[in-house]
């Protein structure tokens, strides 16, 4: 007797009657039960600024990815909003380095004139900065070193504060500390509050891993550590209970949104940072390396490049992020738009 020709047997084994295919027949179908979305409103574009005029030069790693100078952001706040998109994130490479990174809160630094730039060409596009030193000191270190070269927490954080302030003061909507120091979260929500600034929010770096997936970024942001590397701050990629660990201290601290960094390497992490801390909004760094691999493979015509875009951000959302920060923006707004 064949499996289907008894009916009793055919019920038993689910067959017939249990049929996930059926959702899958027609693309309205499946349209009508999608779990996850994927909108342009949900996608961070990062923008690396410049010194100079007329700047906008591309980074031989990240295909697509340019470095502009403050005169260039005007048309690209309005393309980048245009396209749907409501959110950039900054990240400055300023004119001159030193021990101290002292041009990262002087009021005329290249991110606080790329923050009224932007402002004044698109005010609604939500501006993040990112809030740390390795851009900025000579060293390419995220804090202030002791005579060994190690980072010094809590003399550090004061200057986080004053960064963070300063962006504020520029204009920024959002700052992101992403030096993961301890204590870093407390003392910027301190400084800003401190100064008249407590409607600008603070999206932490919470879990931020010391990740091979980073090397495009200090390309450009020319952030590349001058010696050694971050492992004595960034976390282990080993560790997951560990940011838990880590996520609990910046909730405590006044984290307004949460982020893992990378993101396709850390689903895991992503997902249960969602469950336990699902009250916050949390963001996924789609990182350099990611997007390059990426690029790579499409360029070789290896994969196709939309699809598998559009599948790694979906990827990243299902695992739980209200937020992906990746250099695909762009593009992804303009085939979501498309679809
Ligand atoms: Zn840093």
């Amino acid at each position: 007797m064949s499996l289907h020709s008894d009916p009793l047997e055919a019920l038993r084994l689910g067959a017939g009657v249990r049929r996930p295919r059926r959702w899958r027949r027609t693309p309205a179908l499946r349209d009508l039960v999608r779990e996850t979305s994927l909108d342009p409103a949900d996608l961070v574009y990062p923008l690396f600024v410049v010194p100079g005029e007329g700047v906008r030069r591309p980074v031989s790693s990240m295909p697509g990815v340019d470095q502009l100078s403050v005169d260039a952001l005007a048309s690209e706040a309005r393309d980048i909003w245009a396209l749907g998109l409501k959110a950039v994130l900054l990240f400055g490479i300023p004119s001159a380095k030193d021990p101290h990174g002292l041009e990262s809160h002087a009021d005329d630094g290249v991110v606080q004139r790329a923050i009224g730039a932007l402002k004044s060409a698109s005010p609604e596009l939500v501006v993040i900065t990112d809030v740390c030193l390795c851009e900025y000191t000579d060293h390419g270190h995220c804090g202030l070193l002791d005579e060994t070269g190690y980072v010094l927490n809590d003399e550090t954080l004061d200057v986080l504060g004053r960064i963070a302030v300063s962006h504020a003061e520029a204009g920024a909507d959002i700052v992101a500390p992403s030096g993961m120091l301890d204590g870093m979260v407390g003392a910027i929500r301190g400084a800003l509050d401190g100064e008249g600034f407590s409607g600008v929010a603070i999206l932490s770096y919470a879990v931020k891993y010391a990740s091979a997936f980073y090397g495009p970024f200090r390309e450009a942001a020319d952030g590349a550590p001058s010696f050694g590397d971050r492992r004595s701050h960034q976390m282990d990629p080993a560790n997951a209970r560990e940011a838990l660990r880590e996520v609990a201290l910046d909730v405590e601290e006044g984290a307004d949104a949460l982020m893992v960094k990378p993101a396709l390497g850390y689903l895991d992490v992503v997902s249960s940072v969602r469950d336990r801390f699902g009250e916050l909004p949390l963001a996924a760094y789609n990182v350099s390396g990611e997007y390059a691999m990426v690029k790579a493979a499409a360029a070789n015509g290896w994969i196709d490049e939309r699809a598998a875009v559009l599948e790694v951000l979906t990827a990243i959302r299902r695992a739980g992020a209200d937020l992906v920060i990746t250099y695909h923006a762009k593009d992804a707004a303009a085939w979501l738009q498309a679809r």
